[in-house]
This record gives structure tokens, sequence and C-alpha cells, in this order.
């Protein structure tokens, strides 16, 4: 019994060190590449005015200089005509309300409505207001949205002590992006939107080869930062990523008398970022 320990005990050796093969070297995965600023890599230059540049000289623009509005804004909606807008199912003249407050509100079961003009990448301002009085639960209670390029829906809903999917909620990039924050005012108050987003790039072949994205501060807080546009808003199903160029600015009628309103609209298309003049 001995004898036959120790031999099988020298057979299980033997394949062991038949299995202890050194395996060919392999390159390991480091991960992404890492970045290098090709601009900055000629001789560093050794005085400060080597790094110090005057053109090109960026655009003056006024603060508040039309009602509020930056001097080169589009002004999209004062308060005073729906010049700007249209229904969106058949382009006709909006019927929603045009109220004595300068603002408008969603007429229930009309449809929504969308700017007459066509934008890309654009800085979005709008303010919008649920009712004081309270009505529905969930997704039913003060539901609107902001779609950029017709198609990408910032969510507006009442969500104080109102808690739904927190990918719906308000603030949220319709179900594919949760807001860092929840920053609304009490209910039946003003809320603001700022929005800055920038549209997907496709190339000839119809394959997005840039995501957008959507950079959203509500009522100054920050709530999405950079996020990354998966693809269309779709209530059931995947977001879908079909080319596209320009769209309009597109205001949800829920259907559900949401009740909802907006004022002080307006919009500046946004310019790829001035380069250094480096050697
Ligand atoms: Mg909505």
């Amino acid at each position: 019994m001995k004898y036959l320990t120790m031999l099988l005990s020298v057979l299980a050796f033997t394949a062991c060190q038949e299995k202890v093969e050194v395996a060919p070297m392999e390159a390991k995965d480091t991960g992404p590449e890492p970045i290098i600023h090709e601009e900055y890599s000629g001789e560093n230059p050794t005085e400060p005015e080597a790094t110090e540049f005057y053109e090109p000289v960026p655009p003056t623009v006024q603060p508040y200089a039309q009602n509020g509005a930056p001097s080169d804004a589009i002004v999209l909606f004062d308060g005073t005509n729906f010049d700007q807008w249209v229904m969106s199912n058949d382009s006709t003249e909006v019927v929603w309300h045009l109220n004595k407050d300068g603002s408008m509100t969603v007429k229930d079961k009309t449809g929504n409505i969308q700017t007459k003009q066509n934008f890309g990448d654009i800085q979005l301002h709008i303010e919008w207001r649920s009712p004081a009085e309270v009505q529905q639960e969930g997704q039913h209670r003060a539901n609107s949205g902001v779609f950029l390029d017709g198609r990408y829906e910032v969510q507006v809903l009442d969500n104080n002590d109102n808690p739904t999917y927190v990918n719906g909620q308000v603030g949220s990039i319709y179900k594919t992006h949760i807001p860092l924050a929840k920053a609304s005012v009490p209910t039946g108050e003003w809320n603001a939107y700022d929005v800055i987003y920038h549209a997907p790039v496709f190339n000839d072949q119809g394959q997005k080869i840039q995501s957008g994205t959507i950079t959203l501060l509500h009522n100054g807080v920050l709530v999405q930062d950079d996020a990354e546009i998966k693809g269309t808003t779709e209530y059931i199903g995947w977001p879908k990523n079909d080319p596209h160029g320009k769209g309009p600015i597109m205001l949800q009628d829920h259907g559900d008398n949401s009740r909802v309103s907006y004022r002080n609209i307006w919009v500046r298309e946004l310019k790829p970022a001035p380069k250094l003049p480096l050697p």
C-alpha cells in the first residue's frame, strides 16, 4: 500500500510537472491609451509671453440685453406671441394658451408645439411652472418636456412629494439618464432650465461617430453633467440612433391635463471653441 501511494505521488508530480509549461509572453491589456497633447510637444517656452495670445478675440455678448436674454440670443418666446412656434403635428398656428402674465400654458390634448427654426448645438434657457393646484400622481402630475433636436427629452415633472422612476423624474434625460439631484422649487413656482446641447455627429454612412451630450442646470444646480445621448427618447423600447440633422425645440403636451406653463425662452447657437494659435 505504501509503495502504491508513493507511485501515485510520483505519477501525480510528473503529471503536474508536464502541465507547468511556460506560456508565451502576451501583451497585457493596459487600458485606454494615454492622452498626449501633441500641440504642446515642441520646445518648452522659457518666457511667459510665449504662451500669451491676443487672437482670436472672442465676441462681446451683452448679458440681459433683451429682457434678460443675452444680446446674441434668439428669443423664442417673450410672452407676447407664438411667432416662433407651430403645432408639431401639422405645422399650424399654436393653440396653447397665451397668458397675460407673459407665459404660455399647455392646452390639453392639442399636441406638442415646436420651433419653426431648426437648431444644432445650442445653449437654451427656458422657465417652467407646474400648477399650484396638485392633481394626479407619478408621471401624470404636471408632465411635460423639452425635446432637443425634436427627439431627446429633458423631463419636466412635478416631483415634489411625488416619487416616480428615477430615470423619468424631473431633470432626467427621459429613460436614459438619472439626474444628479432633484432641484425643484416649490410646486407652483417658476423653475429655470439651462441646457447645453451638443448634437450627435454621423458619418456619410449614417453611423454615429460622436455621441451628443446634454448638460442641464436646474435652478442653477448641475443635474446632468455632459450626459451622453444614447439615442431617441422611447416610452417603450431601447433608444435609437438614427442619423439626423438639425431639428426643432419641442415642448410636450403629455395629454393628461398637465397645465404646465413656460416663459422666457431663448437660445444661443453654439460655435466650435476657438483654438490657440500655437506655432
Ligand atoms: Mg415628459
